[in-house]
Order: C-alpha cells, then sequence, then structure tokens
C-alpha cells in the first residue's frame, strides 16, 4: 500500500481562512477584534521564529497581536505581574507566553496565572481537566491540529486502536485524552515503555510526539495504518525530519503526514481558533 499523504499546509491554510471569515463577520456585526498578546523572553532564536509567525498569522486573520519582548534576564515576579496586567486588559482574549522560558524561570505558576479563558495553548490544568472530563474549553493547539487534520480527511477514528509516542503535557497526553474523546482506545508509550515495536504494530492509528529522528520504524507501521508524526527534528543540512522512517512507513500507512507540512502548520492554525473561540466567550458577536 502506498499511503496518500495528509496535506497540512492546505488545512491549515482552510482553517486560517475560515477564522478570517468568522473575524470580518464579527467586525461587520459591531464586535471587536480578538485579541492576542504573546509573550517572549529573552533571545531564543528558534521562539524568536515561532514568535513571528504567530504574529504575520494573525495580523493575516484581523486578529489584535500584542508583542511582549522581555529581556533575558527578566525575573519570576515581573513575569508574573505582565501576565497579571494581561489578565486584566480587556482587549486581550488570548495570551501565550512561549516557552520555553529562560532556566532561571519556573513556567508552572506563570502558566496556572493565565487566566483559564484566556489561556488559548490549552496548558492550564483548568483546560486540560476539562478536556479529561470530555467537557473541553480551550484545548491544546498540536493535538487539536491533529484532530482537525483526520477530522478534514475524513477519517473517522471511533473504536480504533490509537498508540501514542511520547507522553508530553503538552503533545501525547492531550492527544490521548482527545483520542479517548473521540472514541479511541488510546494506548500512551514513553521512555519506560518496556516493547515500544510491538505498541507501534497494534496501532490503527498512530501518534508519535517524541523528537528521536527515525524512532518508529517504517516496518513496524501495521498494514493500513493511519500515521501522525508531530515529531520536527532537524537534520545536519537543516532539512527537517520527524520521529517516523517516512518512506517505508508510507509503503504500508493508508494516511500519512510528511515532515515538514504535515502537523506543523496545523498548530498555528489551532491557536488563531482557540484565541477566536476565547473572544466569542468574552465579548460574543453581535446579532442581526
Ligand atoms: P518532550 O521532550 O516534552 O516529550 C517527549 C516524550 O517522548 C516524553 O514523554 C518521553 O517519555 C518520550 N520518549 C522519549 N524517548 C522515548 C522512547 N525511546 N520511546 C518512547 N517514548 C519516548 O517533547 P514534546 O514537547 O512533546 O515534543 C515532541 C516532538 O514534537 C518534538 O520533536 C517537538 O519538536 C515536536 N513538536 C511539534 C509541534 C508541532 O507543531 N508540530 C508542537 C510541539 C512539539
Amino acid at each position: 500500500m502506498t499511503a496518500q499523504l495528509i496535506d497540512g499546509k492546505a488545512i491549515a491554510a482552510q482553517v486560517r481562512q475560515q477564522v478570517a471569515r468568522q473575524v470580518e463577520a464579527r467586525r461587520e456585526s459591531g464586535a471587536r477584534r480578538p485579541g492576542l498578546a504573546v509573550v517572549l523572553v529573552g533571545e531564543d532564536p528558534a521562539s524568536e521564529v515561532y514568535v513571528r509567525h504567530k504574529h504575520l498569522a494573525c495580523e493575516e486573520a484581523g486578529i489584535l497581536s500584542f508583542r511582549h519582548h522581555l529581556p533575558a534576564n527578566t525575573t519570576q515576579t515581573a513575569l508574573e505581574a505582565l501576565v497579571d496586567e494581561l489578565n486584566a486588559d480587556n482587549r486581550v482574549d488570548g495570551i501565550l507566553v512561549q516557552l520555553p522560558l529562560p532556566e532561571h524561570l519556573d513556567p508552572r505558576p506563570i502558566l496556572e496565572r493565565i487566566l483559564p479563558d484566556k489561556d488559548v495553548d490549552g496548558f492550564h490544568p483548568y483546560n486540560l481537566g476539562r478536556l479529561a472530563q470530555r467537557m473541553p474549553l480551550l484545548r491544546p493547539c498540536t493535538p487539536k491540529g491533529v484532530m482537525t487534520l483526520l477530522q478534514k480527511s475524513g477519517i473517522k477514528v471511533r473504536g480504533l486502536d490509537a498508540t501514542i509516542v511520547g507522553a508530553s503535557n503538552i503533545v501525547g497526553r492531550p492527544m490521548a485524552l482527545e483520542l479517548m474523546f473521540a472514541g479511541c482506545t488510546a494506548t500512551v508509550c514513553h521512555r519506560f515503555t518496556k516493547d515500544l515495536e510491538a505498541q507501534v504494530r497494534r496501532a490503527d492509528l498512530l501518534v508519535v510526539a517524541v523528537g528521536k529522528p527515525g524512532l518508529v520504524k517504517g516496518e513496524w507501521v501495521k498494514e493500513g495504518a493511519i500515521v501522525i508524526d508531530v515529531g520536527i527534528n532537524r537534520n545536519d543540512d537543516g532539512t527537517l525530519i520527524g520521529d517516523v522512517e517516512f518512506t517505508p512507513a508510507a509503503e504500508r500507512a493508508s494516511y500519512i503526514t510528511p515532515v515538514p507540512g504535515g502537523v506543523g502548520p496545523m498548530t498555528v492554525a489551532s491557536l488563531l481558533e482557540n484565541t477566536l473561540y476565547a473572544a466569542e466567550r468574552h465579548a460574543p458577536m453581535k446579532a442581526e
């Protein structure tokens, strides 16, 4: 079997256009534009690129973006004070603190300080708890993006055996919650899993989010499985590859996401959706 490619770039573009249309409809109804505050601390080059992409995506969708670039020596107290200020600012529907933070800062109290209804990254324990209890409000962007990819590709997941490789708070765990919510039987693998190969071999739907190139061998993929590769790894020549051996996996899978151009573009698209969703809760579109 040769897998059908899931085109994340095209699907993300559709989602972004849909958000732009809804933002415009809000504006025409007299409602204010949604606002996203992005906080970057220090000079991490990769984070600067991510933040720039987020600003451009907001601009394109008609969402206001407020940039806060703080020096690397910012204190925990100063960062918390900025979060408080943004929590109180009525123009701001979503607050995003770009991770990783410099070593001397503890991200957990910062993320927990963001008001849950402005937590557009979906990392607050309240929002993860809502998802765990099948009452999601703001959902973590990358797993939400994976669900959108599956849905827009017409893939029905109810009843599938899903294996998720990687158990981080931002990808693997919420991914398992999303897939359980959608009716999958979810198995989560992590660094202590005894036999990764056996868990991958039984998966009808495989989601890999580890950050180790080639960790999942193509020959482990079940014939006809759906393969979603969240991993982003940089080769020596600067090109990007995922965590799954792409070519042999694509020979066995029914659907597969490429890296780049698969899950990657969906994260920002979900962020825009979340910001719009938060704005609708704070200041709903006015009825005709
Ligand atoms: P992380 O380092 O926080 O978590 C990695 C997880 O992999 C951990 O749960 C760990 O236990 C598990 N793991 C490590 N070695 C393993 C092994 N040998 N077998 C099974 N599990 C193992 O990483 P993260 O933040 O979840 O990111 C994972 C990958 O996804 C990275 O490549 C990252 O760049 C990428 N990512 C992509 C997007 C996107 O937008 N596409 C978003 C977030 C992360």
